[in-house]
Formats: structure tokens, sequence, C-alpha cells
């Protein structure tokens, strides 16, 4: 379970988070949305401790994660992010075994055990046959599938991720996102897409200038009532099979004959 109580963030003057919380439990898939400039991806930082609130905390399993080493961190928490993700030459494989990372002792290497935990982990996300590829050449998808390939491999019970669709044709977007659904582990996913948020969150949180705006379910946040304010766009709900979807159009629109 993820935890985050009145977490306040500043970059030099600037407010970027402003008593913020929110709560991810066991299984669970939370949704992090809100428009560009919102603060989602400075949350998701404080939630694995790579920023430090101002005021407030985020704890993990009941342990406040700025109190954890930082290999204690990684055991319970695997991220998700492009950025920073190596242009070093390595393989697929050998990226995917650094998942093992927090587990081994200071220059142990990898054993036979961590191994076959990788390359399972690779078969799981359908990319086994990338593994002698070198990572940086691979397409934005098959990096994504590999970066949830070395999430699975830390064994890690709560998952972190940002935008993890972006860039990926509609296909993609949702073969990595029912994946990250079928791991059934804590999962708090920052999204741009309301429409996959919609499908594949249980619940969501919508930050607008640092600021919690609404949280719930789809059902209760993806109301036009809700989003045309904080988007600055027109929102229509269309029935789709009990889920909802959404239509937007800008508001100009309205007032076109
Ligand atoms: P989002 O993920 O919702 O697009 P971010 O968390 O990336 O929002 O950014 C929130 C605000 O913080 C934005 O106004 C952004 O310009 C600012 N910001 C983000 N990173 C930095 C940084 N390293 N230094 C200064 N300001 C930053």
């Amino acid at each position: 379970m993820i935890e985050a109580a009145g977490v306040s963030f500043d970059y030099g003057d600037t407010t970027v988070l402003d008593q913020v919380g929110l709560e991810a439990t066991a299984g669970q898939v939370v949704g992090l949305i809100g428009p560009n400039g919102s603060g989602k991806t400075t949350l998701l930082r404080t939630l694995y401790a790579s920023l430090r609130p101002r005021t407030g905390c985020v704890a993990v399993d009941g342990d406040d994660v700025g109190a954890l080493r930082t290999r204690e961190v990684a055991r319970r928490l695997a991220v998700v992010v492009q950025e920073g993700a190596t242009d070093l030459p390595v393989t697929v494989a050998e990226m995917v075994l650094l998942g093992r990372s927090p587990h081994l002792g200071n220059f142990q290497r990898p054993g036979e055990a961590d191994h076959r935990r990788a390359a399972a982990a690779l078969r799981q996300v359908g990319a086994r046959h990338l593994a002698g590829r070198v990572f940086a050449g691979l397409s934005g998808g098959e990096k994504q599938r590999v970066l949830i390939a070395r999430a699975i491999t830390q064994g890690a019970d709560h998952l972190l991720l940002d935008e993890p669709t972006n860039h990926l044709d509609v296909r993609y977007q949702h073969e990595i996102l029912q994946l990250v659904r079928q791991l059934e582990v804590c999962t708090v996913v920052v999204l741009h897409d309301l429409n996959l948020a919609a499908r594949y969150c249980d619940r969501l949180v919508l930050l607008q200038d640092g600021r919690v705006v609404a949280a719930g379910t789809p059902d209760e946040v993806l109301r036009p009532e809700v989003l045309e304010p904080v988007y600055g766009i027109g929102v229509r709900r269309v029935p789709d099979h009990g889920r909802v979807q959404l239509l937007f159009s800008p508001l100009d629109d309205r007032n076109q004959p």
C-alpha cells in the first residue's frame, strides 16, 4: 500500500504540489491525471523518494519512504520511467537482470536463479526474442516492455509508471496497460489519455496546479462538470457497454450554429 498525505513540494519559490494526498491499496491501479504541468511527475517522484517533500509524508506499507535506504526502496517499489533509461550499449537481457541489483550484495554477481527470473519476466511481457538486442536500439513499445520486465524481475509489490503509453500506437497502448493490470501489484500510473485511464484504472486522482481537485472511481472523476474547468475543453460522455468513454471538442464549438 502506498499512502501520501499532505505532500507539498516547491521548485525554488514555486509551489508545485500543495497538500496532496493519495492512497493506493494492494492490487489497485491508481491513475494520476491532470493537464500538463499540474504536478503529476513531481508527485510520482516523491512517491519513490527521488524528491523529498517540503511537508507531508509518503509511506509504503506503513514505512516512511524518506527514512528507508535506497536499496530497501528499490526492493519495495519498481519504477518505470523512460527518461534516464540508459543509452549505454547494454543488451535487453542485461537490462532486465539489473532488476535483481537491490537483492544482491555489494560486488555479488547475479546467480542462476536471478537469470531464470529475468528470462521468465521477459517471457511474461512477450519479449523473450529481444534478449540479445541492444536496449538503446529498440522501439518505444519494445523499450516499455523491457522496462516492465525489469520491474517484474525486481519483485517489488509496488509499481510506479510515468506515462508508459507515451509515443506508442493505439494497440501498444492497450497491450502495455493490459500487461500492467495483469501484474496485480499496487500500481500508480501517470496517464495523459483519459479514456485509457477510464479503462485500466480502479481509481483516479485529478491534479490541477499542484492540488487534488477530484479523486475517486473513473465514473466519479471523469464527468464533464469536473473535467471541463480543469482542461478548458468540452467533454461529452458516451455510453460504451457500461464503461466510461469520453469525447472532446473545443469549448468554442458549442457557440457554432
Ligand atoms: P506534469 O507531470 O503534470 O506535466 P510536472 O510535475 O512535470 O507536471 O511539473 C509541475 C510543475 O513543475 C511545472 O510547472 C513544471 O514546469 C515545474 N517543474 C518540473 N520540473 C522542474 C524542475 N526540475 N525545475 C523547475 N521547475 C520544474
